[in-house]
């Protein structure tokens, strides 16, 4: 019966995604078929199960010999991509999905402090782009449900979302929309939460992004850290470079020269510390004395 389905058509990256050279050197590759891949596709929650569709296919870890930028060199085409978003990852999948991210408390408390400390900084880091105390206006790229833009509205900012996954956009309690050109204007804020290492073309979205910020502006970018991944051997390294879903797999330092090649420039974040505990208030503070402060692939950036 497998053999009958239809199999998933992939397109060749030829090209470093980051700085465009043809240099590029395998990592890894292997079938879809092949343990221990089959295995961690197989326990994962899907609405389609993607498997029967995967029969033949192969991925290809890549690493550009010219910037160091890791990818997966075979990617879905735009119809089975979009079959992805819509049948094999279907609202109640990436429902079922979250909640095994940990119990449910924990993680909507660290979410929601995460997203506070978000908005103190933004609204510090854009106050010389913002005249007469104008609201912050913001876009969230790859929005998921939109949660962050709901707190954001609370604090008064003009918060907009875009997020490509129609599970996700109708599960969300704000307006989302599917793709920037039905969005007006510019922006003094810009983020991207876990959304780059998931783009066909990475550096074409951020050169788009870069022409709706205001000069001065501000850029959030925070991905997965996948430095010294080099293979799929465990369930860690699927998580990061799960060939499906992360298919660009950046570091602290591949994420700023991909930012930089687009209009960005690295910046030090502002402080913002939401805790109710003096001791870990105080740990906080030193390392942000000590440039210690947050992780290496949650970076700011500024549009030069
Ligand atoms: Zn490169």
């Amino acid at each position: 019966m497998l053999n009958q389905l239809p199999q998933a058509v992939f397109v060749e990256r030829t090209h470093c995604i980051n700085c465009g050279s043809p240099d590029v050197i395998e990592l890894s590759s292997g079938h879809y078929t092949d343990q221990p891949l089959h295995g961690f596709l197989a326990a994962d929650p899907w609405g389609e199960d993607p498997l029967p569709y995967l029969q033949s296919a192969t991925w290809s870890l890549a690493k550009c010999a010219t910037c160091s930028q890791v990818f997966h060199r075979r990617i879905l085409n735009e119809e089975w991509n979009e079959r992805r978003f819509t049948m094999w990852m279907n609202a109640q999948s990436i429902v079922e999905f979250e909640k095994r991210r940990g119990a449910a408390f924990p993680r909507a408390f660290a979410a929601a402090t995460g997203h506070l400390e978000h908005i103190l900084r933004i609204e510090e880091m854009t106050k010389g782009v913002r005249p007469n105390d104008q609201p912050v206006r913001l876009l969230d790229f790859g929005c998921g449900f939109g949660s962050f833009i709901e707190t954001c509205v609370n604090f008064g900012f003009q918060a907009e979302g875009i997020d490509r996954s129609i599970g996700r956009r109708s599960e969300a309690k704000v307006h989302i929309t599917p793709t920037l050109d039905k969005i007006d204007g510019r922006f003094h804020a810009v983020t991207l939460f876990e959304v780059l290492e998931h783009l066909d073309d990475p550096s074409g979205v951020l050169e788009a992004l870069s022409t709706r910020i205001v000069p001065g502006g501000i850029l959030v970018l925070e991905t997965p850290d996948c430095t010294g991944v080099t293979n799929i051997e465990t369930h860690r390294d699927y998580l990061l470079v799960h060939p499906l879903e992360h298919i660009n797999c950046f570091t602290n330092q591949t994420l700023i020269s991909i930012a930089k090649r687009t209009g960005f420039e690295h910046i030090a974040r502002a402080p913002a510390f939401a805790l109710a505990n003096s001791m870990r208030a105080t740990k906080r503070l030193a390392k942000y004395a000590l440039r210690q402060d947050g992780r290496s692939t949650q970076l700011y950036f500024r549009k030069s």
